[in-house]
């Protein structure tokens, strides 16, 4: 496989999909010098995820852990255990039920109400060590990249941070944590050979969510909490519950984006108005980010935020890999690129070489133009049948999306 096929490979995730021939064979290698250590890796048994949830509503890649968990332990024949932490939180855990869980360890106390390092992983650590799943899984968040360093670091296990593949081999029971490497270049399949759990992270947004299945039953365990406030060195004295424009830019479902293309930071007013017009919300390449034309949190790729928007718009970027793997998990791509070589066109799904100083205009006003129409006619129907006629081009999602 090409070097190029494989970077593209990594962030096409799925359960289990694009295991590449070097990534099997390098894993195939590893196992044969790996087999049949210590006999007390075969006392770990079912798959751990991490249920985050603030407040008690819980992450998003909560569910995208149940959706992969659920894969593995299937694969492997095991339970699939959800780890619930809070303070009244039940309802999360009978929603991990729900989600494929077949049984939830529910941590519940005051001191939990809101994520706390020592808290959590107080009360996780011996709660993993009773349950000793083989695997244990959770998002890459703020608050799941710092629960995963201290877990792994206090149980003497391994981690593998922000994966966007997992799979496993029924008959090694080896986790194949794989996630890009070299900048995103190559796929790097890590193994966590003789210790349990095997641990790692995982990307948010890379992974299909479980779907609710209403009535679906599943055990509930509540774990004792020994937790005393006073002995906890951290503590909170209120949160700041201000917009996170992140946030914004993760749950968007039009992200309208722009890079070097526009040639001046004062040409990206033209952007956010764009993005104004289909009620999206404005994301960058690194290029304009560094040179400091726009905000980091604008910043969408490797280093930056994974989106996965029903529609994105990449206004003058080429589509380095970096780049790509933050957005092209996207439903509907629209490029507009000057260069017809530019590899944003290998992933989107209509593209148009141009200029995009003559395109953006000519496209927002049609895309106005449309949204208005439908508008109308919604305004017209008011009360009747709902949503008005499909229509087959791309600006009828973004019309819809944004209205
Ligand atoms: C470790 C590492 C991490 C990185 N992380 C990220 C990341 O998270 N996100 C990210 O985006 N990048 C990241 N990068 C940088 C990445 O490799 C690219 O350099 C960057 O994405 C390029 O940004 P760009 O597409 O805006 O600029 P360029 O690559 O310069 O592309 C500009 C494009 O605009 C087109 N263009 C120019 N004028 C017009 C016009 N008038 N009309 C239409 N098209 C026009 C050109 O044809 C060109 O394709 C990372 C790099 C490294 C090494």
């Amino acid at each position: 496989m090409s070097e190029e096929a494989m970077a593209k490979a990594a962030p096409a995730a799925g359960a289990g999909a694009g295991r590449d021939g070097a990534a099997a064979a390098g894993k195939k290698a590893a196992v044969a010098r790996g087999a049949g250590e210590t006999p007390d890796l075969e006392s770990y048994r079912g798959v751990g995820i991490f249920i985050e949830q603030h407040g008690g509503q819980a992450a998003p890649v909560a569910w995208e852990l149940a959706g992969i968990g659920r894969v593995l332990a299937d694969k492997l024949g095991v339970e699939l255990i959800g780890f619930v932490a809070g303070h009244q939180v039940e309802a999360v855990a009978r929603e991990a039920v729900e989600r494929g869980c077949d049984r939830v360890i529910l941590l519940d106390h005051p001191a939990l109400a809101v994520y706390r390092n020592e808290a959590y992983s107080r009360v996780l650590t011996p709660a993993i060590r009773e349950v000793k799943p083989e695997i244990f899984l959770l998002g890459a968040t703020t608050t799941g990249r710092d629960l995963a360093g201290t877990i792994a670091t206090t149980l003497q296990t391994g981690l593998t941070a922000d994966c966007t593949q997992l799979d496993v081999d029924p008959e090694t029971r080896l986790l194949d944590a794989i996630r890009p490497a070299f900048l995103e270049k190559q796929l790097a399949v890590i193994l966590c050979k003789k210790h349990r759990p095997q641990m790692a992270t995982v990307r948010p947004k890379m992974m299909e969510p479980a779907v609710r299945q209403p009535g679906r039953t599943g055990e509930i365990v509540r774990f004792p909490v020994d937790l005393d406030e006073g002995s906890l060195r951290t503590q909170v004295l209120g949160v700041i519950d201000e917009p996170d424009p992140q946030a914004q830019l993760e749950r968007a479902d039009v992200v309208v984006a722009g890079g070097r293309g526009f040639q001046d930071p004062k040409n990206l007013k033209l952007l956010f108005e764009f993005a104004e017009t289909v009620g999206g919300v404005v994301g960058a390449s690194r290029a304009i980010v560094d040179a400091g034309w726009i905000g980091r949190e604008h910043q969408v790729g490797q280093t930056g935020l994974t989106v996965r928007p029903k529609v994105y718009f990449a206004f003058g970027i080429s589509g380095a890999i970096q780049h790509t793997v933050g957005m092209e998990n996207s439903e509907l791509i629209v490029a507009v690129n000057k260069d017809p070589q530019a590899p944003i066109f290998k992933v989107a799904d209509l593209g148009v070489v141009g200029d995009l100083f003559q395109i953006l205009p000519a496209l927002q006003s049609e895309l106005a133009r449309r949204l208005d129409e439908l508008l109308a006619e919604d305004a017209a129907e008011a009360g009747g049948a709902g949503s008005s006629g499909e229509t087959e081009d791309a600006a009828a999602p973004a019309a819809r999306a944004g209205a």
